[in-house]
């Protein structure tokens, strides 16, 4: 599959970059820098033929823009988009302390950023085969299991998971499967020591679901890493 993928040079992301491409995949990878020696580069000189790498800031159209009609000149079509980049702002703060720029920020970042992934990729995916595409979104943005905190980042992952119903809803004559997917709590520089999960097995379980490989039965497609329901 060829796999657009933002956020690839860190954390969750670098791992589904090195897992696609172990797997035989060719990646398209976002990231916001490229500088010497970043382990996109390293990738990219491990698998000079299946590694293109995009500047892209998801807050930022015409990066994304920009890419996608690099992509289309490199690829001419993809298979899979991965909304991977995302942020954790005002994290733990009571609502008394908001900072409403870091809140407009989150949903900028978390939302808006796979929206206009969408704008700009929807008609290279169109052209693919066998197309997939997965929002990683979070348990923090469950209705049915909120928590009186975290407030900009639950309400940008319950946002995300809109608009994955929706984009389900509206790519549905073209046989397209979306899904929206919490990667579980994994150690990262987001996770933290703290969490209980490895970012290796949660790209796994990713691909998986991206290459059509879990039989998932969720009527709203908001899953976890293992392909299991998460109530919405
Ligand atoms: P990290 O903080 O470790 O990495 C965040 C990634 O997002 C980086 O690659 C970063 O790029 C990228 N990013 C942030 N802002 C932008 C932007 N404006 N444009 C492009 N890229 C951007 O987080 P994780 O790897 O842990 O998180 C990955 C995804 O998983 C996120 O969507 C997160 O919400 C979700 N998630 C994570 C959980 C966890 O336990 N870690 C739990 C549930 C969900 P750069 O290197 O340039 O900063």
């Amino acid at each position: 599959m060829k796999i657009v993928l933002t956020g690839a040079n860190r954390g969750l992301g670098m791992h589904l970059a090195r897992t696609a491409l172990e797997r035989g995949h060719t990646v398209l990878a976002g990231v916001r820098t490229g500088v010497e020696d970043s382990p996109i580069n390293r990738l990219e000189k491990q698998y000079p033929d299946n590694v293109y790498t995009y500047f892209l800031d998801v807050t930022n159209e015409e990066s994304i823009a920009k890419a996608a009609e690099l992509a289309a000149k490199d690829v001419g079509s993809i298979d899979g988009i991965i909304n991977n980049a995302g942020v954790l702002t005002e994290r733990g703060k009571p609502i008394e302390e908001l900072d409403f720029d870091h809140v407009q920020f989150t949903m900028n970042v978390n939302v808006l950023g796979p929206m206009r992934i969408m704008k700009h990729f929807l008609p290279l995916l169109y052209k693919g085969k066998k197309q997939a595409i997965i929002n990683i979104s979070s348990e923090a943005g469950s209705i049915h299991n909120a928590y009186g905190g975290d407030f900009p980042y639950g309400i940008s992952k319950a946002a995300l998971n809109m608009f994955t119903v929706q984009l389900s809803s509206y790519v549905k004559d073209k046989d397209i499967a979306v899904y929206a997917v919490h990667p579980g709590w994994i150690k990262t520089d987001m996770g933290g020591d703290n969490a209980t999960g490895y970012p290796e097995e949660s790209a796994n379980g990713i691909l998986d679901i991206l290459e059509g490989k879990l039989d998932i039965t969720s009527e709203l497609g908001f899953i976890d890493f293992t392909g299991k329901e998460m109530k919405i």
